[in-house]
Order: structure tokens, then sequence, then C-alpha cells
């Protein structure tokens, strides 16, 4: 890959992830159910209870990207990044454009 190319889409990722940063951190604030004092009844406890559930998920699927995000800038620093981690192939520049962070070239993620 050349290095502009490589460049610009290191750029996009540190992106991605200082804003993500900002979200895990907001999403930290907005986990937390706030106490139930057991005089909600039943139904506002459920309520409360789901929507505590939807921001846990909405927080790990952000932390796991966050994740994915960091394995792509080590692959960067390490020379290893646009090669696929099953065949060793150069994976696809469209690909590595439509989503920096993906390992697989298209024949192994089952796209051709
Ligand atoms: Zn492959």
């Amino acid at each position: 890959m050349d290095v502009d190319k490589l460049i610009e889409l290191e750029i996009r990722v540190r992106d991605t992830l200082a804003q993500l940063e900002q979200e895990i951190a907001e999403g930290e604030k907005a986990a937390p159910p706030g106490k139930l004092d057991g005089t909600e009844g039943r139904l506002s406890r459920q309520d409360s209870l789901m929507h505590h559930e939807i921001a846990k998920n909405a927080q790990q699927r952000r932390l796991a990207f966050r994740e994915a995000l960091r394995a792509t800038l080590t692959r960067m620093d390490e020379g290893t990044y646009g090669y696929c981690a099953k065949c060793g192939a150069p994976i696809e520049l469209e690909r590595l454009e439509a989503c920096p962070e993906t390992l697989l070239c298209a024949a192994c993620a089952g796209l051709k």
C-alpha cells in the first residue's frame, strides 16, 4: 500500500477512535441504572432495567470497536496492516477504505 494512503487511513482510524473515546466516556455516565428504591412499581422498574441493558449493550459494542481500532493502529505500527489475517493476501483497498479496521480480504470474508 502506498504511504500516503496508509497515512490517510491512520488519520481516519485515530479520528474515529478519539470520537469513540468521547462516546465511551458519555456511555459510562449513561450506563448506571439509577438507584431503584422499590417505590417505582414493577413496570417502571422493568423499563429502567431494560434501558440499562440497552445502554450496557451499546457500551459493550463501543468497547469492542475500540479494541478493533487499537489493534488496527498496532498493525499499522508493525507494518502488517492491510494484509489478510487468514490468508496473508493484501486486502482490497476499497474494503480498507470502507472499513479501515477490517482484518480479512473479500475472499476470506466470504464475499467472493
Ligand atoms: Zn484472505
